[in-house]
């Protein structure tokens, strides 16, 4: 039997589960690569719960390299360009073939993207972010904090909301409640699109905690010197403290290579297949009619690498993507 090399770039949720997957079928006879530009996998659910000290970043990392105990190879490389007509991968330090690709590379925050002085605005998207936020947190005492997400897509959509309540939660427990107020915005018309029963329940757990909900509030600019982010509309929300969800794009080297625009790969919805032959598009960057979710990048990393398996073993039968998600 000749051994393929599968490659899959990116250890986050989706790319880790398709490796782990694809390593313990089919990893003695084959060659599965898996390729990250970190060599740790960051459990990003938990970047919350660090803001209020819950965890550390080493409760919620682990070692990419573990995974050559299930016959994957792990390359510790920045991939720079994904060429599908020699079916190679260019990373900073070499260039790797593949015979089936699986791209897991997710999406980036782009804070840059706000219109204003960004840098002013923390979140919690990214650990770094996160650790700054915290440690911001801990001086806050009184006055004006907003929370707001820039526009949709980012990661995990209900995320902004459950991080409002947190934080509300924090100054609540540290007896501060009473000195703070705080304001949430949307580009949207309403939480998580406006419409429907997941919108309703956002809307009255803010509205329970005293967070005042802006909606259809699109940043013109964030002034850091005056204090205060406006809105297209002529709204102002003036802040001391403030936390944005920056803009997300797909990974730059996907757009570089003409696999992704900004609405990231075109995939096939039930088996994440893309136009280029054996090269399938998994979690956050796949174009797809669901979340940006590690559920789903999880349910598509299954999808793919069992159909990668079954072609290279004829065991079993093909599937295809059912979602189970909200
Ligand atoms: C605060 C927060 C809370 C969340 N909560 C939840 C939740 O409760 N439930 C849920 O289901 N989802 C949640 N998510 C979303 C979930 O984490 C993502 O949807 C999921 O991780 C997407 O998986 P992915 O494999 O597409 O991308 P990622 O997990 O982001 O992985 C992408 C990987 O690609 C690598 N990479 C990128 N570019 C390159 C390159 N050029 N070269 C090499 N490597 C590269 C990155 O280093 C990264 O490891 C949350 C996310 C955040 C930020």
């Amino acid at each position: 039997m000749t051994r393929r090399d599968i490659v899959i770039l990116g250890g986050g949720s989706g790319g880790a589960v398709a490796a782990n997957h694809l390593g313990e079928s089919i990893g003695k006879d084959h060659n599965v690569i898996l390729i990250d530009q970190k060599p740790q996998h960051y459990y990003q659910s938990s970047y919350l719960w660090m803001v209020r000290g819950w965890r550390q970043p080493q409760d919620i990392s682990r070692d990419l390299s573990t995974i050559e105990r299930r016959n994957v190879r792990f390359l510790n490389d920045r991939v720079t360009y994904i060429d599908t007509d020699s079916r190679t991968v260019a990373t900073a330090n070499g260039e790797v073939k593949y015979d089936y690709l699986v791209s897991s590379l997710g999406l980036q925050t782009r804070p840059e993207l706000i219109p204003g002085d960004f840098h002013v605005a923390h979140h919690t998207w990214e650990m770094d972010a996160a650790l700054r936020l915290r440690d911001a947190l801990k001086d806050f005492t009184a006055g004006r904090l907003v929370i707001g997400i820039s526009a949709p897509p980012y990661r995990c959509p209900p995320g902004p909301y459950e991080a409002a309540w947190l934080i509300e939660d924090g100054l609540v427990e540290r007896g501060i409640r009473n000195n703070v107020t705080i304001d949430f915005f949307t580009s949207e018309p309403g939480p998580l699109g406006g419409n429907g029963q997941p919108s309703e329940f956002m809307r009255e757990h803010l509205d329970e905690r005293g967070i005042n909900l802006h909606t259809d509030f699109t940043i013109d600019n964030v002034d850091g010197d005056a204090k205060k982010v406006r809105s297209t509309d002529g709204r102002e929300l003036p802040f001391d403290l403030l936390f944005i969800v920056p803009p997300h794009r797909p990974a730059q080297v996907l757009l570089d290579s003409g696999l992704a625009d900004d609405t990231g790969v075109e995939v096939d919805v039930d088996t994440l297949a893309t136009r280029w032959e054996n090269v399938y598009a998994i979690g956050d960057a796949a174009n797809m009619p669901a979340s940006k979710a590690g559920v789903v990048a999880h349910q598509e990393a299954d999808v793919v690498a069992h159909n990668i398996a079954h072609e290279l073993t004829g065991h079993g039968q093909p599937t295809r993507l059912r979602l189970h998600t909200l």
